[in-house]
């Protein structure tokens, strides 16, 4: 009989359970029902930089349909609020869940402490709509400062205050000290008269790192002009600001990230709860003390080595999630269930777009590889539930639409491509390449070694003996010496290492000497006729099958990829000339997206994503299915 698996919440763990379960499914083993109150997954560690104004909001949710296309998972939208664990069932305002199995993957929300007037007056940052309410606080704030006359009130609307200086406070300040500078700019208000101050009761930042790290950050955030208050707790909340016993700190955003809890769904249930945090108590399976009802992510506490409950972090979730779906099927098969190890990596924070630490397994690491590493872990992740759509959608949301440019480069990049104007660019490239292989064959190149003249070496009848490079003035000659002298003149580069030299020509515009290349040439290419007719047939192979793809638009990006690198081959090789200088150039264009319009690409990257991410998440390769040709909404 097919079993009922409902898992409540579509965080990291509940999207993770589901998506082993369906991975892992037999045919007509369960039937899985995720349901969440949105429908969408937010990229909660990614909150900070919508609430910062860094990406949009759009780059920290997912649409839900999106990460279950192709799979059996069943999405409800809805918010379950009681639970019957005697009866198998739960309940939302207007509808009853029966199921066999449970898994509550409700996450956290965060802890007030009991300070007075701190849940009333102050911001959390705990859900998509958290960031956007920030983002537009903040805005707001400037507008209303810009014309201010009263002092005091100007000053209270330009004190920015986090509390809390674990790794969610820390990136906060971190994004609102960039992004007010930005503010102040537009709104003609000087620098100085903004305040930012991240509060903590604890002796230092970063209690999660190591000292050196933590000490790294407070440089950093030093340097960024933030005040650091240790040793400070908030005693009581205002509408006006806080106080922290000794003294009175004005301002009207107060942004509360130093506690988390369980989801409050935790305090109706008849369960064991641990500490503060309130998280429920599980065995090493992830159960409850009802068999079939697991939880996981940060609602559950899993054990560490040391029997203290894993941190409520990303990776526990998803390794929550993916042991308890494993378990799940384990009882359904009447197997023994497997112990779930949760394995932690280490922890990453940044601060603002330039700066980054992290203790991976032990290790710190420096802050251009944190920054990296930050970025690559998002990525896998996304490629995990999403394939290629989420990775692309998360790198254009980062790197291409990014909304506070501070550095040139980021300032000049485009946001758009208009893919079409490309087209004319990308045919007469692929043709070029096409003409130029079609015209070798016809001279010969597939009957006869051709190499060592074409790469101007003296021949003979056995290339090995005659691979010397014929004298300089008979490979040079032709040379006009007027257009040899305006070359020089524009491309005088004197690169002075691993000799490099720059040879000119009549029509050569310039080709690099260099010393490894002449050597593979020499040694290897030219070694005797068979090496040689191996290359150069390569070398007309590849020269049509760039023509091809690109008159097509098919792999674009990599016959593009592939024309720099045949193009940057030449240039050491035989030189670069007036006529086909501009294929490097073309080639570069072409990498933007020039197979998008009228070109294969069009339609075979998204249906190869699409066969991966069925792949991925059926564990059954298919070529045709259903929706196999859905392209990106
Ligand atoms: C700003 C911020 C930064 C962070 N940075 C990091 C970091 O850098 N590294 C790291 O490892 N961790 C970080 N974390 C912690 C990490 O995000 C959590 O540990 C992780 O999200 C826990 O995953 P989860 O699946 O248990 O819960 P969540 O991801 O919180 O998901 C819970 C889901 O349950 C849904 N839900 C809740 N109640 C109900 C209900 N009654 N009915 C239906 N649906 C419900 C919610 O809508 C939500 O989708 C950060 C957290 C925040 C807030």
């Amino acid at each position: 009989m097919v079993k009922k698996v409902l898992i409540v919440g579509a965080g990291y763990a509940g999207i993770e359970a589901a998506l082993t379960l369906n991975k892992k499914r037999k045919k007509d083993e369960v039937e899985i029902t995720l349901v969440d109150k949105n429908e969408y997954h937010t990229l909660l560690t990614e909150l900070h930089e919508t609430a910062g104004n860094r990406v949009s909001e759009e780059a920290i949710r997912i649409p839900l349909g999106r990460i279950f296309k192709y799979t059996g998972v069943k999405v409800i939208k809805d918010e379950i609020k009681s639970f019957d664990f005697e009866n198998n069932k739960l309940h939302s305002k207007n509808k009853e869940f029966s199921y066999d199995y449970l898994v509550m993957a409700m996450g956290s929300t965060p802890n007030f402490f009991g300070i007075p007037g701190l849940k009333e007056n102050a911001f959390t940052l705990w859900s998509f709509d958290d960031a956007v309410r920030i983002r537009e606080h903040i805005k707001n704030c400037f507008i209303l400062a810009e014309h201010e006359e009263n002092e005091q009130e100007r000053k209270r609307l330009l004190t920015f205050v986090v509390g809390g200086a674990g790794f969610t406070g820390v990136e906060m300040i971190g994004e609102l000290a960039l992004w007010t500078k930005d503010l102040a700019k537009e709104h003609d208000i000087k620098n100085r008269e903004i305040r930012l101050i991240i509060v903590d009761m604890m002796s230092r930042i970063l209690s999660n790192l190591s000292e050196k790290n933590a000490k790294k950050a407070h440089k950093y955030l030093k340097k960024l002009g933030v005040e650091i208050l240790l040793n400070t707790p908030i005693k009581e909340v205002n509408a006006e600001g806080f106080s922290t016993g000794e003294q009175f700190i004005d301002t009207k955003t107060l942004i509360w990230a130093a506690g988390v809890r369980s989801a409050e769904e935790v305090d109706e249930m008849a369960m064991e709860k641990l500490g503060g945090p309130k998280r429920l108590k599980v065995d090493e399976f992830c159960r409850t003390k009802f068999e079939n009802v697991y939880a996981v992510g940060d609602i559950g506490a899993t054990m560490d080595e040391q029997g203290k409950p894993q941190p409520a972090m990303v990776e526990n979730a998803i390794q929550t999630g993916r042991g308890a779906a494993k378990n799940i099927l384990k009882s359904i098969r009447s197997q023994e269930p497997e112990i779930v190890t949760v394995k932690m990596h280490g922890t990453m924070v940044s601060v603002g777009n330039f700066f980054a630490v992290s203790d991976i397994m032990g290790r710190e690491l420096p802050v251009w590889l944190s920054i990296i590493m930050k970025f690559m872990v998002n990525i896998h992740y996304l490629w995990e539930i999403t394939g290629f759509w989420g990775v692309a959608r998360y790198l254009y949301h980062e790197l291409l639409e990014r909304r506070q440019r501070k550095l040139i480069i980021e300032q000049h990049w485009s946001t758009r491509i208009q893919a079409w104007w490309l087209v004319p660019v990308r045919l007469f490239l692929g043709w070029a390449w096409l003409y130029e292989g079609i015209k070798k064959i016809g001279e010969g190149w597939f009957l006869s070694p051709k190499l060592a003249t074409f790469f101007g070496y003296a021949t003979g009848t056995d290339a090995n003996t005659a691979a010397t490079p014929l004298a300089g003035a008979e490979a040079t000659e032709g040379a006009v010496e007027g257009a040899a002298a305006t070359v020089q003149t524009l491309f005088n580069l004197d690169l002075g290492f691993i000799n490099i030299i720059l040879e000119k020509t009549a029509d050569m515009i310039f080709r690099i000497d260099f010393g490894p290349v002449n050597w593979f040439i020499e040694n290897i290419v030219l070694a005797n006729d068979t090496t040689q007719m191996v290359f150069q047939i390569g070398v007309v192979v590849a020269e049509i099958v760039l023509g091809l793809a690109l008159l097509s638009g098919t792999f674009t990006f990599l016959a593009a990829l592939a024309s720099i690198a045949l193009t940057a081959n030449f240039i050491m090789t035989t030189g670069i000339y007036e006529k086909t200088w501009w294929m490097i150039f073309a080639a570069i264009a072409c990498m933007g997206g020039a197979g998008r319009a009228f070109g294969v690409d069009y339609y075979l990257i998204p249906y190869l994503n699409n066969v991966w991410e069925y792949l991925w998440k059926n564990h059954r390769f298919s070529l045709i299915f259903k929706r196999s040709f859905d392209r990106p909404e």
